[in-house]
């Protein structure tokens, strides 16, 4: 089965002259005035695919934004508008108005946050499904771009991974959390944080950046392959809950800290000598921000367990065709 980055890259990934930046990176740019670009990306989530069909309502609202909001943080721009398409099942909206109302309150909690304005959409019937387009400000030529990496830059992460993923897992029984321990990751799976303002930071600061939506191994990749580089990391060193690592190193836990996805955690690069700069920027924004690893010249990317031998998995992160 192809995976959907091959069909993107066969069928949807054309030279773009007019944009500044087409297919390919977590966002779209496009030069409006002398000094700006807009900086456009849009994410569907499906229900039982993306989330359960029983999935509370505000939480939704607030997801269907927050992995938005992740797109632009990775590009270090500024969220300024939105566009939301839904389809509704007529027994959501039959019996009254409370889905609605609940999503609407989880959507605007979070747009109104960060004064970000809904401007238009569509609403049709059919299986649930919610897409938001987002569009973002960002000055000229200092977008954050997955093409930056350089050999040499160490390679960070904000925040913690897996627990997300640790959730999902334990929905679809693989693992049995405790129910404090549930509750944790379930929070870390409804109600991202995306990072917006460390992305706005880390303009003049990081050669690369992308969110993790797919897995760690799977978006550092796209890293990787689009600035020509390799990487290795270092397991021990990539920042985890004490939760998920109660859980190391039961093969399920590796994969939802390496692979799992959902995070909506930056990934960056970054020259070594602004290490101090970056460790002074987790400090003022209270975002651990952990060194995981060094880019390197060459192909494809090695994650170092600690007894110095190499982590071989079957999967990079979640591929819609192919998981
Ligand atoms: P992200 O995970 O950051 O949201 P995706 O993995 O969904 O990014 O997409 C990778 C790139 O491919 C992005 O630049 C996105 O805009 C582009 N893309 C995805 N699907 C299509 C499509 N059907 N047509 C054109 N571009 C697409
Ligand atoms: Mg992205």
């Amino acid at each position: 089965m192809r995976s959907e980055f091959d069909i993107i890259r066969q069928y949807f990934t054309r030279p773009v002259t007019r944009a500044a930046l087409g297919v390919g990176d977590d966002a779209a740019l496009i030069s409006t005035t002398a000094d700006k670009e807009l900086v456009i990306s849009v994410d569907t989530m499906v229900s039982g695919r993306h989330f359960y069909s029983d999935t509370a309502p505000r939480q939704l609202g607030h997801k269907a934004l927050a992995v938005n909001l992740s797109d632009i943080a990775a590009m270090g721009a500024i969220p300024r508008w939105v566009t939301l398409a839904l389809t509704l099942p007529k027994r959501l909206i039959e019996k009254n108005d409370t889905w609605l109302d609940e999503f609407a309150t989880g959507f605007f909690a979070l747009a109104d946050s960060y004064q970000i304005e809904l401007i238009g959409g569509d609403t049709t019937c059919g299986p649930l499904s919610i897409s938001v387009q987002i569009i973002g400000e960002v000055e000229k030529g200092k977008a954050l771009l997955r093409s930056g990496a350089r050999p040499g830059d160490d390679i960070w992460i904000s925040g913690q991974l897996g627990d997300a993923a640790l959730a999902l897992a334990h929905e679809q029984q693989h693992i049995t959390l405790a129910s404090d321990e549930l509750i944790r990751c379930l929070t870390a799976l409804h109600a991202p944080v995306a990072r917006v303002e460390l992305g706005r930071r880390l303009i003049n600061l990081a050669h690369s950046a992308i969110d993790i939506s797919d897995g760690l191994m799977a978006d550092l990749t796209h890293i990787l392959d689009c600035s020509n580089v390799s990487a290795t990391i270092d397991i021990d060193e990539i920042s985890c809950s004490h939760i998920l690592r109660r859980y190391l190193p039961q093969p399920i836990a590796v994969s939802c800290l390496l692979t799992g996805g959902d995070d909506y955690e930056l990934c960056f690069t970054a020259a070594t000598r602004k290490q101090e700069e970056i460790e002074n920027l987790s400090l003022q924004l209270a975002i651990p921000l952990t060194r995981i690893g060094t880019i390197r010249q060459g192909k494809g990317l090695t994650v170092m367990n600690s007894d110095g031998s190499v982590i071989t998995l079957e999967t990079r992160g979640y591929d819609h065709f192919r998981t």
